[in-house]
């Protein structure tokens, strides 16, 4: 903007000039307090301060020029409305300056009521509260308090030791028993705390209290805790806040005066019905603090009928004119109401389903907008089993909340030790450090995993989730020493087989066993519960809305599975195919000799005989996913992990093999394999042999695959079933490596599938940058495509997927260089970009290629929007997460009707 721009650019809106649609511009709190003055409800006049005007501020130290000016007149029209002038010693307009952003972000920013006191102006303030000299006085020494601790940073316990000092002093514990003088004094007294830590007076000018409270309110959007709540809720960090300059009004005043919130409906059940809290002679912070006990809103019917009569009237106008829920806060000054906020309530995750349902209900709203008012993140919540947390439990630690859900067992701290004590029928947390993939048996034994190092994306916290399993990953008071069984915390030292909890979703850890609570979602989605017959209303309005989300969305889901118990739990969620069957955990467990012997062979036979020997273990596999997933698609994918990941670590090898050698024993296949294990040893093993590369370089280890994945599809079809297989090669860049591939396996899959009716498509991963770039070739030589996200990802921005989390992403979070990280939820602008160059490149150089998704992504609500906006026709996530992407492809589908539900 040039400087006469900036001088013309509209910074003030007074309450008339706006609504509810400029949240943006005006925040949520001056959106709603415009839209609530021109529906002709008793707001306090007042302006709204725009974002704008704040981003401009932290973007240069300073308020843009033009602002100061725009105040000034709307605060003169404000004094010509109120016939009140700010300062005036016999008769002063007081002001509340109000942070408000676009989302609501509840007690992270500043308030300061009753700017405009000052050594006259409150006896001005007496006066007009007909001589009651206690109330002015307890005013200004709250102005003092309040604008001393935001706008001036004084250390807050001060002013509360001076304010007990004057109880004390009275000989009493409560506010309400100070009088007039002693609150007198008490001014005196904090004026000397200001000066002390500001080295000025309190600043008696009311102009300048206004600008520097103004001020204050904007340098609060970059405080700590707004920092963190705005990163933990996916806020953008650019926003900033508005600030809402507004008469002040008085609840203090008062047995016919008094201040409350309330809800149009409990935003903990969703019931119908008035909720709220009133407590007589405050003001609306004393509510907020506890300070006294609040009485229930009903009781104001009894305590001033008129008031009480207009108020539901209020709600019910207001429930009506939004079309959802609303929270509101309300002063009545002397009898008269005042409403000073409203929005659309925030809400528990089961209310949200059940008032949207209810909504629909009352006419109020149509599907389409039901499915608009919950989404993929609240139904995840309510899939998970909870605590049960009304007994006194206290946390001993807070993690990462990794992988939601509730588990409570016995502490372990080996993948053996799981197994072991899960097969004797006991409930275990496997505690580590971190975890790897050999702790793979221990984290399935597992009912939850607790990891004192690593983020959201560590090891342990990818492979929870796609398990379902709970997670915590990263607390870090936490001291595990494995090799003695045990860890510290908080002074107390758990061992192997004491019991603990910890919550997936909040991340906290508790010692002894917390009572949980199933998840009568999940049993709906497992067809055990009918929702016709459940007396749930929560599980009557899930199915109504995943019904409508089902019938709406164009986008398919699918799951990423392995096994054949995986698949079928898929199905049952809901899913309509495999998106993506990995192969290598096929090449674990027994099998690793077979892989060995693969791996060591040095003559073709030797080979071609430890390949024949995994063809019928590889055929019964496939068999089994595909009798569960019969007459769906599945996509299995081509061993992708480099061959060495199969083979015992180097160190340990060395070891072993080192010892053995001194006690003189045989040790030669010990000493091929360490050779082996040594000849293999790559820098980057992700940049490594993997993938196809492993195909084109291990003769026959694709085909062996090819083979089992024909047979199995043929005998399922010949018992009468009828498979379909998507054979799909990981990590192509170039075409000529897909057509190598495809060439040999059409062949075997020609000679195996003979007239049986079966059809084998053939794709490929689009998880390398280039092969992206160059999707109009591959395209040529593919089926379908599916993007791995995890590795484009990873190869687009030069992360490593193992390591960065843990490293660094706390510092680009801090940074803004993303809010959230690439790795949990699409990077629109870079990897989304390689998705949508592929997109359209691959269909038009062949029309009608099917397109979809399997990285961690597809599972993501943000990401699912993205994928259905490329134009992909199917997402493939975990199978838990099944629910959740059928709802969000459903809301992705229906049209954006202005939603209010974050
Ligand atoms: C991917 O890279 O996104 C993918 C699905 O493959 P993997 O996670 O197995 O590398
Ligand atoms: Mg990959």
């Amino acid at each position: 903007m040039t400087a006469q721009e900036t001088v013309d650019h509209k910074y003030v809106y007074d309450f008339a000039e706006g609504n509810r649609d400029l949240k943006d511009l005006l925040g949520g709190k001056g959106a709603n307090l415009a839209e609530m003055t021109n529906l002709g409800l008793p707001v306090p006049p007042g302006f709204t301060i725009t974002t704008e005007a704040c981003q401009a501020y932290l973007a240069t130290g300073r308020e843009p020029d033009g602002l100061a000016g725009q105040i000034e007149a709307h605060l003169e029209s404000l004094e010509r409305g109120m016939g009140r002038r700010l300062g005036d010693p016999h008769d002063p307009l007081l002001v509340s300056v109000r942070s408000g952003a676009k989302f609501s972000m509840p007690g992270m920013m500043e308030t300061v009521l009753n700017v405009g006191l000052n050594d006259r102006s409150v006896v001005g303030l007496a006066a007009q509260a007909g001589g009651n000299e206690r109330f002015a006085w307890d005013s200004y020494r709250r102005l003092i308090q309040m604008f001393g601790k935001t706008v001036c940073e004084v250390p807050g316990e001060e002013f509360e030791h001076a304010l007990d000092e004057a109880k004390r002093a009275r000989g009493t514990t409560s506010d309400l028993d100070l009088d007039a003088d002693d609150l007198r004094g008490l001014v005196d007294a904090y004026k000397k705390i200001f000066l002390k830590h500001t080295g000025r007076d309190f600043p008696q000018e009311p102009r300048e209290q206004l600008d520097l409270a103004i001020r204050a309110v904007f340098e609060s959007w970059n405080a700590e805790r707004a920092v963190l709540y705005r990163r933990q809720e996916r806020i953008p960090a650019d926003l900033g806040t508005a600030v809402n300059v507004v008469a002040m009004v008085f609840g203090n005043l008062g047995p016919d005066s008094g201040t409350g919130v309330a809800f149009t409906r409990d935003p903990a059940s969703g019931a119908q019905g008035i909720y709220g809290d009133y407590l007589a002679n405050a003001q609306g912070e004393d509510v907020v603090a506890g300070i006294r006990n609040t009485v229930p809103l009903q009781d104001l019917e009894r305590l001033d009928k008129r008031s009480y009569d207009e108020l539901l009237d209020i709600m019910a106008r207001l429930e009506g004119h939004y079309r959802d829920l609303c929270d509101i806060e309300f002063t009545i000054e002397r009898g008269k109401l005042w409403m000073l906020q409203t929005r659309v309530g925030k809400r528990t995750a089961a209310a949200a389903f059940v008032i949207a349902g209810q909504l629909v209900d009352e006419g109020l709203i149509d599907l389409d907008e039901a499915l608009h008012r919950v989404n993929g993140a609240q139904l995840a919540q309510l899939m998970f089993p909870r605590f049960q947390l009304d007994h006194d439990f206290e946390p001993v630690a807070r993690g990462v909340g990794a992988s939601p859900g509730a588990a409570s067992g016995k502490v372990v701290f080996t993948s053996a030790r799981a197994v072991e004590l899960a097969a004797e029928g006991e409930a275990v947390i496997l505690v580590r450090r971190e975890t790897n993939p050999d702790d793979l048996n221990g984290m399935i034994a597992a009912k939850g995993i607790l990891t004192s190092r690593g983020g959201k994306t560590s090891h342990a916290a990818v492979v929870a989730r796609g398990m379902g399993k709970t997670c915590v990953s990263g607390a870090d008071e936490i001291d595990v020493n494995v090799p003695a069984k045990r860890f510290t915390v908080a002074g107390q030292t758990v061992h192997e087989g004491d019991v603990v909890s910890i919550d997936g979703t909040t991340g906290k850890v508790y010692l002894g066993e917390v009572p949980v609570t199933p998840s009568e979602v999940v049993r709906y989605f497992e067809g055990t519960l009918d929702p016709d017959e459940a007396d749930d209303a929560l599980v009557k309005a899930v199915h109504r809305i995943m019904t409508h989300a089902d019938a709406a969305r164009r986008l398919a889901v699918r799951a990423n599975a392995d096994t054949g118990a995986d698949a079928a739990r898929a199905r049952r969620f809901g899913a309509q195919g495999i998106g993506l069957c990995r192969t290598e955990h096929m090449f674990l467990g027994d099998r690793r000799e077979l892989v060995e012997r693969l791996i060591l062979a040095r003559t073709d036979t030797e080979r071609a005989d430890a390949l024949a020997a995994l063809l019928p273990l590889q055929r019964d596999d496939f068999v089994e996913i595909f009798r569960e997933m019969d007459g769906l698609p599945v996509t299995v994918r081509l061993i992708d992990p480099p061959l060495h990941e199969f083979l015992p670590p180097l160190e340990q090898l060395a070891v072993d093999v080192a010892v053995a050698q001194e006690r003189g024993e045989d040790v030669a296949k010990e000493e091929a394999l360490l050779a082996a294990v040594r000849r293999m040893h790559e820098e980057n093993p992700m940049l490594g042999l993997r993938g196809v590369r492993l195909g084109l370089v291990i003769p026959g280890l694709f085909a062996m695959q090819v083979r089992a994945i024909a047979e199995a599809a043929v005998r399922v079809t010949r018992d009468g079933g009828s498979a379909c297989p998507e054979i799909m090669v990981p990590l192509v860049g170039a075409v000529q490596e897909l057509e190598t591939v495809r060439a040999e396996a059409e062949k075997i899959i020609a000679e195996v599938v003979g007239d049986s009716g079966v059809e084998v498509l053939i794709g490929t991963m689009i998880e390398v940058p280039r092969a992206a770039l160059t999707a109009g070739q591959i395209a040529e030589a593919a089926q379908f495509f599916s993007f791995g996200t995890n590795d484009l990802t990873q190869m687009g921005w030069g992360f490593s997927r193992d390591d960065v989390e843990g490293a660094f992403f706390w510092r680009y979070l801090e940074l803004g260089i993303f809010g959230i990280s690439p790795f949990e939820s699409i990077d629109r602008d870079g990897v989304g970009r390689l998705v949508r160059i592929a997109a359209e490149e691959g269909r038009a150089a062949r029309p009608g290629l099917k397109l979809g998704v399997c990285g961690e992504h597809g599972g993501d609500p943000e990401s699912v929007h993205f994928f259905h906006s490329v134009g992909l026709d199917y997402v493939s996530c975990s199978p838990f997460r099944v629910p959740v992407a059928r709802l969000e492809a459903g809301r992705a589908a229906v049209e954006t009707v202005g939603s209010d539900s974050r």
